[in-house]
């Protein structure tokens, strides 16, 4: 049950909002008791001041050694009410006069009053209080206690101290009721609040569980659906969104990984087709000269290297993709590198009876991976002269500008077409598929353009095809000049 997100969110929520009631309670009912409290000290305040004006001028019309007694009794006649105990006591802390000397009139309830004076603790508020001229404090007795105010005065040249008790039962009352009515309502407002809680997290989270059963049925077959936003301005719908983003990725790398197994498996299966064909020709019973057995091995023989050739590209491809391929740089002469490769490929120019042409450039020192520069170098070489006619030229520069070094590679064939241009670094992409096929000699799967794209980029370069016209093509190759990263993926 704990394992549902309602069911937590409804437990914190009751938890947190019963902590909160409880404080509250905890508040008001200090609140109340001190303001009753002083309410009371207020009351007694008062009740002493009339009390003193009703025993000074009953203490003028007396005479005789008992005359405070006397105008005592009379004032605390006059001013007793119910929960009151009035004490007079002298400078020596004997009675002079209280509440028990004076027998109940009316209402009152002489009685039940006058307990306390006896108390200990009225003895220690006694003592206390002739320490002060007015002093506030608490007298245990009767059901509640008493609150106890105590002021001094003097009466003919005497001082005396007037003490008056009043009852706290009322207001512990009134306090227990304020408790009893917490003690019922805050139960309440929890159970309540927690079924209220439940079914607003439960709508709350109702688009969330809706979300979760449409990503529940969104698989590989049906990757094209999305999650319905309801608003797309709150955090649900921006949830939504993020997911429904996702999915549009996954889904392009998915379709991307399905039409490169399915290209890849196509690429593969002609010279698949071709190697079997060959064999079975060769393997047939009719007897054969030696010539067309060496034919048909060398048909088999080609075959198998561009096999190879299509298989180390797609495995390039892979690790690139991946992210897995370990980049090995090393200090070197990017010139010397361009050298190089255009000796390796003179052959191949002679063959078709291009001149092959190397302009002269400075020392050009670079870190980079140099087996994967060479490659790069060598497939843009290699489409340079497979794409141009006999008799043609291709010239190759390489120079430093800024913090690149650009690489430039001039051919004069036919050029690509400008609406296929954009999609030449596209994997399997051949403008030509045929011509493509047919005059190369163990490649051409329309790998080696995004391959060496990803050369460039794995260096922090970039390769362009920066003209092709009907008078032939430039392919660039920029490649940064400083400190070199130490790996890269595709
Ligand atoms: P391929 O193995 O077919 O050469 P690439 O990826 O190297 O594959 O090239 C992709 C396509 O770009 C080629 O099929 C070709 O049509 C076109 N292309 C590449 N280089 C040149 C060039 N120098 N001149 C004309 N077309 C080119």
């Amino acid at each position: 049950m704990l394992d549902s997100v309602r069911v937590r969110l409804t437990l914190w929520y009751t938890a947190v909002l019963a902590l909160v009631l409880i404080v509250l309670a905890l508040i008001t009912y200090s609140i109340f008791w001190r303001s009753t409290l002083q309410r009371t000290d207020v009351n007694l305040s008062e009740l002493s001041e009339a009390f003193l004006t009703t025993l000074n001028a009953e203490a003028k019309d007396q005479s005789g050694p008992d005359s405070l007694k006397q105008a005592g009794r009379v004032a605390i006649n006059e001013h007793r009410f119910r929960d009151h105990v009035f004490a007079i006591f002298d400078d020596t802390g004997n009675m002079v006069v209280s509440s028990q000397d004076v027998p109940p009139a009316a209402a009152a309830n002489g009685s039940s009053v006058g307990g306390p004076l006896s108390s200990p603790s009225f003895q220690s508020f006694l003592d206390a209080s002739s320490r002060t001229d007015r002093l506030f404090g608490k007298v245990k007795g009767g059901e509640d206690g008493y609150r106890a105010f105590a002021r001094r005065f003097s009466s003919s040249g005497k001082t005396y101290t007037l003490v008056i008790l009043q009852s706290l039962h009322v207001q512990q009352e009134m306090l227990e009721e304020v408790t009893e009515t917490f003690a019922w309502v805050i139960p309440i407002a929890i159970v309540l609040a927690s079924v209220g809680g439940y079914f607003l997290a439960r709508k709350s989270l109702a688009p969330v569980v809706a979300m979760s059963s449409q990503a529940g049925r969104i698989g590989a077959a049906n990757l094209h659906e999305r999650l319905a936003v309801q608003n797309d301005r709150d955090e649900l719908g921006h949830l939504a969104q993020s997911f429904n983003s996702l999915l549009d990725r996954l889904s392009q790398s998915f379709e991307r990984q399905q039409r490169f197994m399915a290209d890849a498996s196509h690429e593969l299966r002609t010279p698949v087709a071709i190697l079997r064909g060959e064999a079975e020709v060769a393997l047939s019973h009719q007897a054969r000269s030696l010539e067309e057995y060496r034919e048909s091995l060398e048909v088999l023989h080609q075959e198998a290297a561009r096999l190879t050739h299509i298989v180390e590209d797609l495995f390039t491809l892979t690790r690139a993709d991946a992210g897995q391929y370990p980049l090995q740089p090393r200090d070197f002469y990017l010139d010397e590198l361009v050298g190089e490769c255009v000796h390796s490929a003179r052959t191949l120019a002679l063959a078709k009876k291009i001149s092959l042409n190397l302009e002269e450039s400075s020392e050009s020192p670079i870190h980079a991976d140099e087996s994967l520069l060479r490659r790069m170098i060598l497939n843009l070489l290699d489409n340079a002269i497979k794409y141009t006619p006999e008799g043609g030229r291709v010239t190759v520069a390489c120079n430093r500008v800024g913090d690149e070094y650009v690489l430039t590679i001039t051919d004069t064939g036919g050029g690509i077409p400008v609406e296929l241009q954009p999609r030449i670094f596209e994997r399997f992409f051949r403008a030509d598929k045929a011509r493509s096929r047919a005059e190369n000699d163990g490649g051409g799967a329309g790998l080696g353009l995004s391959i060496s794209r990803w050369i460039a980029e794995a260096h922090h370069g970039r390769l362009e095809l920066t003209r092709s016209d009907s008078v032939g093509s430039t392919f660039t190759a920029y490649l940064p000049t400083g400190p070199f990263p130490s790996a890269a993926g595709g």
